[in-house]
């Protein structure tokens, strides 16, 4: 028996990186699966891969910062596969990394935008279908930056929006655990997905801070995972596997923040 056979996933930011490779995880699983993104043509090319390795998937345009956006995905969602078991609220930017007094105020706002209220509209229209579905799992993406991690100099509203969101998914744990919906963080470290070429870096020089890892760090595959390593996890924190689970978010970074 597959771990996610009659399940459906709402993955948010799943036309790529981290998104992407546990849309393609999940549906291996038997999950029915559909990628939330503002990316159409790789999300249509991540839905047609798993249709031809035998999966059913669904590629439905949405801004996650807009809530009318996330609540008519949602119901595409419903409308498409009956029900909704699993949600990845995933999608995110790390914005623009640069001295506070140089971070526009639209800067900001963009970054908690999208990063931030886009997991609470995505939770919010997709909880009445957990609920009626009698129960479900939420994951949420944040990061150890902002969480274990303070080494990104400039990273001020990336980093905020990724401790929310840690606050956020606590809340909802608390909040729906008597309807059966447990509430997780994954907290990637570094991964290898394109979101560094999506990041505007301007001026950090000019802060002064350099980290690096450290000698003897403990960090496996030198501090980098590949999106498969969150998205096993993600199956962990989807499956029944973390039936007692709930309110926890888990750091997969393979050791390297640990000093
Ligand atoms: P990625 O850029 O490969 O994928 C992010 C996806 O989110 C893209 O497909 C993008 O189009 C989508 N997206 C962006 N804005 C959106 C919006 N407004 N509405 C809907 N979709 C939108 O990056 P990734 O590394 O896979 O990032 C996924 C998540 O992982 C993010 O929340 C990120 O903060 C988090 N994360 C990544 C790393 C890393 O090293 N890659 C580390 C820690 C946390």
């Amino acid at each position: 028996m597959k771990m996610l056979e009659g399940k459906v996933a709402f993955i948010t930011g799943g036309a790529s990186g981290i998104g992407a490779g546990t849309a393609r995880r999940f549906a291996q699983e038997g999950a029915q699966v559909v990628l939330a993104d503002v990316q159409a043509e790789e999300g249509e090319r991540v839905r047609t891969d798993i249709e031809e390795q035998g999966g059913q998937a669904l590629y439905v345009n949405c801004d996650v910062s807009d809530a009318e956006s996330v609540r008519q995905a949602i119901q595409a969602a419903v409308e498409r596969f009956g029900r909704l078991d699993v949600v990845f609220a995933n999608a995110g930017i790390n914005g623009v990394w640069t001295p506070i007094d140089e971070l526009e105020p639209e800067e900001w706002d963009k970054t908690l935008n999208i990063n931030l209220r886009g997991t609470y509209l995505t939770v919010h229209y997709a909880v009445p279908h957990l609920k009626k579905a009698g129960g479900g799992s939420i994951i949420i993406t944040s990061s150890v930056n902002g969480n274990r991690t303070f080494s990104s100099p400039g990273a001020s509203a990336y980093s905020t929006s990724k401790a929310g969101q840690v606050a956020f998914m606590k809340m909802i744990a608390l909040e729906l655990g008597r309807d059966n919906i447990r509430c997780n963080a994954v907290c990637p470290g570094a991964i290898h997905t394109n979101i560094e070429q999506r990041t505007e870096h301007r001026d950090t020089e000019k802060l002064g801070i350099e980290v690096e890892l450290p000698e003897g760090s403990p960090a496996l595959n030198e501090g980098q995972g590949e999106p498969v390593d969150v998205a096993d996890t993600c199956l962990f924190l989807a499956s029944d596997l973390s039936r007692h689970v709930s309110g926890v978010d888990i750091y997969v970074d393979g050791g390297a923040s640990l000093l």
